[in-house]
């Protein structure tokens, strides 16, 4: 245990995808790190320059090694960030323990951080991704009898205005559990659709790719850390695994017990089981050949999933929409996308940066004393 008494009142948060690249390049700066930016194809609303940034901490030859990433998913990154900076700029480098070392990667998905977009430049949601697209993609059977409703003028409104009232529709005929794995298992046939995996592996999947290729060598343990908000209980921080066997067993030897497995902690056609095929913590196992890797994912609680999907909703109509959706709407709609993912409330705000501290904490007692 770390002797290292950190400030739950720090404010690492920040409020705009481009205010925290420019943080946790400082921060990374001034604990003497030089950074990598990976350079987004495409720029931000105002033409700036987007990236995925890194700061590797510690000794390079090391051993052991956990890599933080946050903003797989665009609008969940300001939590992460400030976990982020927060460990840098509390001297979390200092304690490292010997033969260890932190890779922080910055905004995974620089496009839907910049435009608060679960999805990334593609319509892609990366959590469903990392696949092997030499093989068969998987199919999400139920998802196409839903497809043509998902855009304006259908059921959910002119500009997705009544999704809260289809989705109601939906959840009263058969329970939020199946409506979240219809609507979220991820579907590879709709490009616009809701939920796209993708047909083949996505620029930031690709990124990812090549950046461990470059930090594996040499790695035995290896802890990857994906920092996720918007599911579960508000200020509470669950993490998830979607291994099985020894890797699960390790991961709650780490992170305790209570560590949720949807593939493992229920059976196929229970209420809460999911495949979610093309996880990326599935993907960095593969990042990582012959080391031993340990995935697992915080998700910061924050609001009912049932309010947030609805929204999620709405702005894939007016995604959809592009030039039609009436002016100012898509940017206040996603604005309240950001609170369901990054709450305003200071006291969440602790509560994020506190168990974030403690995950890696955690991370580091298991790579080193397990
Ligand atoms: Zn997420």
């Amino acid at each position: 245990m770390s002797r290292v008494a950190i400030q739950p009142n720090a404010d690492w948060h920040c409020e705009t995808a481009a205010q925290a690249t420019r943080r946790f390049i400082r921060a990374c700066e001034r604990w003497g790190v030089t950074g990598t930016s990976l350079i987004h194809p495409l720029p931000d609303s105002e033409g700036r320059p987007i990236s995925m940034d890194v700061g590797f901490f510690g000794e390079p030859s090391a051993s052991r090694l956990l890599v933080v990433v946050s903003g797989m998913h665009g609008v969940e990154s300001l939590p992460g960030a400030a976990i982020q900076v927060g460990w840098i700029e509390s001297g979390g480098a200092e304690l490292l323990p010997r033969d260890t070392a932190v890779l922080m990667v910055h905004q995974a998905n620089p496009w839907g951080c910049a435009y608060r977009r679960r999805f990334n430049e593609d319509n892609i949601d990366l959590n469903r991704n990392f696949l092997d697209f030499s093989l068969p993609l998987p199919l999400n059977d139920r998802y196409p009898a839903i497809h043509d409703q998902l855009k304006p003028g259908t059921r959910l409104g002119d500009f997705g205005e009544r999704s809260g009232d289809f989705l109601g529709e939906l959840v009263s005929g058969e329970g939020i559990d199946s409506v979240i794995d219809l609507l979220m298992a991820g579907q590879h046939q709709f490009p616009r659709g809701f939920g796209y995996g993708g047909q083949e592996a996505a620029w930031s999947n690709r990124s990812l790719a090549q950046l461990m290729a470059t930090y594996s060598p040499g790695r035995e343990r290896v802890c990857y850390l994906e920092i996720h908000s918007g599911l579960g209980p508000y200020g509470y921080g669950q993490l998830i695994s979607l291994q099985l066997g020894s890797t699960l067993e390790r991961t709650r030897r780490w992170f305790g017990q209570w560590v949720f497995n949807p593939r493992a902690d229920k059976q196929p056609g229970e209420a809460g089981y999911r495949e979610v095929p093309g996880h990326s913590t599935d993907g960095f196992i593969g990042f990582f050949p012959g080391a031993e890797v340990t995935p697992v994912t915080l998700e910061m609680g924050t609001y009912p999933p049932g309010a947030s999907l609805a929204l999620l909703l709405e702005e894939h109509v007016l995604y959809c929409a592009g030039d039609n959706a009436p002016t100012g709407k898509l940017d206040a709609l996603r604005a309240l996308i950001q609170e369901y993912h990054f709450p305003v409330d200071p006291d969440w705000r602790v509560a994020n940066w506190c168990r974030g501290w403690q995950v890696i904490q955690q991370a580091m007692r298991g790579l080193t004393h397990d």
